[in-house]
């Protein structure tokens, strides 16, 4: 893969670039070497846990969740280009979370929501209204989500800044990472040493994935 041909547009044409680098690894690239790092990390996990400890149920868990995690550590980088799959899937998970988050809080306090609504709607639209108040007070809660949601893409695109930025750094993962392996590791002081190693390879395993994306994107060497 020393050399390859990609196409890029621009306002009037289509361009066809001979690229000296290796073209920029996709999403189905990226994916492809996720499942199969996910593949060795759950095998060598799993292995691990039942040479030390000789828990099964526990070395198949954390094998299936480190793998996991792998996977969405080699795919998780690119959410800071606003065109790519990981990032359509990021945007779409958080919208879901938002719209939960808005119906379950609407739900909540939908006594005191129809209660403000209540004199608003009769001073608008009258006491003797076909469109109940309820309606006018479950359209609170789905202005809002409409907001949230479209706000979510912008939202992630602030928080990465720019393609290439904090989430292709080995330094910025390996300190993220690094915390949340630690936190974990204290969250978890009372559980048994399986249990505890398990739920620490779980979290790690995500270093392993990003160190998997950014040996493809050229970052690390
Ligand atoms: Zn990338």
């Amino acid at each position: 893969m020393s050399e390859a041909w990609y196409l890029f547009e621009t306002k009037d044409t289509v361009n066809i670039v001979r690229s000296e680098r290796s073209a920029v690894p996709n999403y189905p690239t990226h994916s492809r070497w996720g499942r199969i790092g996910a593949g060795v990390v759950s095998v060598a996990v799993f292995g691990l846990l039942v040479w030390l400890y000789g828990s099964i149920v526990v070395a198949v868990a954390a094998g299936l969740g480190a793998g996991l995690t792998t996977f969405v550590g080699a795919i998780y980088p690119d959410v800071d280009h606003h065109n790519s799959t990981p990032r359509k899937k990021a945007v779409r998970a958080f919208q879901s979370l938002v719209l939960v988050a808005v119906a379950a809080t609407a739900a909540v306090y939908w006594t005191e929501l129809l209660g403000a609504v209540e004199p608003v709607h009769e001073r608008i639209l009258g006491a003797e209204s076909a469109v109940p108040p309820e309606a006018l007070a479950a359209a609170v809660p789905a202005l809002v989500a409409f907001v949230l949601t479209a706000l979510v893409d912008p939202a992630i695109g602030l928080a990465t800044r720019r393609h290439r930025g904090w989430t292709h750094s080995v330094p910025v993962n390996v300190v993220l990472v690094g915390a949340v392996t630690a936190a974990v590791w204290l969250l978890t002081a009372g559980l048994s040493g399986a249990q505890r190693l398990g739920a620490v390879a779980i979290v790690a395993a995500f270093l392993a994935g990003t160190f998997i994306h950014l040996g493809l994107d050229r970052e690390i060497v």
